[in-house]
């Protein structure tokens, strides 16, 4: 497989060359069609197999040209900690350097202020840690029914630190028709079941 044979944005596809990037890794080969389809998709994969690109890659093609509204982003990432959700949001930023997307990175240990200015103003992508985001749902200063697509991204380190309820309140707060694309390096029993219970038919990679 090619980037080429993939069916993302020309944006996307030239923000990729640009990166030096030559062929899709196994699981985004595989992931990518599935979520460009629309479907859930259920990643099977570790940290270092391009799983980042291969949810940021088709979530950037899927927002297209559609308009942030205040304080309903249209996307959402969760990832376990702060320097992966900064990652994450790095990653965002390369690949999504040709079109007109935004985004708002939301962790702790920064001010509320700077954060609340940019979903005032509305953002395409949300990349958050899990505690924080609720932080600024409680506060009322977010709303997720306009949640298109939602990522959670190592899922595995969300469960050994306990954040499995929070993503289960996340999920319950976005619409049910949402697209979701779930990574994990393990299937323990316990994220077997969120999976079960909050994919839609999800089309299962394992790399
Ligand atoms: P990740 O597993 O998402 O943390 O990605 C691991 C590293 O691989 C990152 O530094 C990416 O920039 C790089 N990478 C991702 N996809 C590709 C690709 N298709 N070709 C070359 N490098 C890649």
């Amino acid at each position: 497989t090619k980037f080429t044979d993939l069916a993302l944005d020309p944006k996307v596809l030239s923000a990729v060359a640009e990166a030096g990037y030559e062929t899709p890794t196994p699981i985004q080969a595989q992931a990518i069609p599935h979520a460009l389809e629309g479907r859930d998709v259920l990643g099977i994969a570790q940290t270092g197999t391009g799983k980042t690109a291969s949810f940021t890659l088709p979530m950037i093609t899927l927002l297209g040209k559609g308009r942030a509204r205040a304080r309903m982003p249209r996307s959402l990432v969760l990832a376990p900690t702060r320097e992966l959700a900064a990652q994450v949001a790095e990653n965002f930023d390369i690949y999504a350097k040709n079109t007109k997307l935004t985004k708002a990175l939301l962790i702790g240990g920064v001010s509320f202020g700077e954060q609340d200015k940019l979903i005032d103003r509305g953002v395409d992508v949300l990349i958050a840690t899990p505690g924080r985001l609720l932080d600024h749902f409680e506060r009322g200063k977010l709303l997720l029914t306009g949640v298109q697509i939602m990522v959670v991204d190592e899922a595995d380190r969300m469960l050994d630190m306990g954040f499995i309820p929070d993503i289960e309140r996340i999920f319950q707060l976005t619409p049910f028709t949402r697209q979701t694309l779930f990574f994990s390096a393990t299937m323990a029993p316990e994220i077997e079941r969120i999976t079960n219970a909050f994919l839609h038919n999800p089309a299962r990679v394992e790399v």
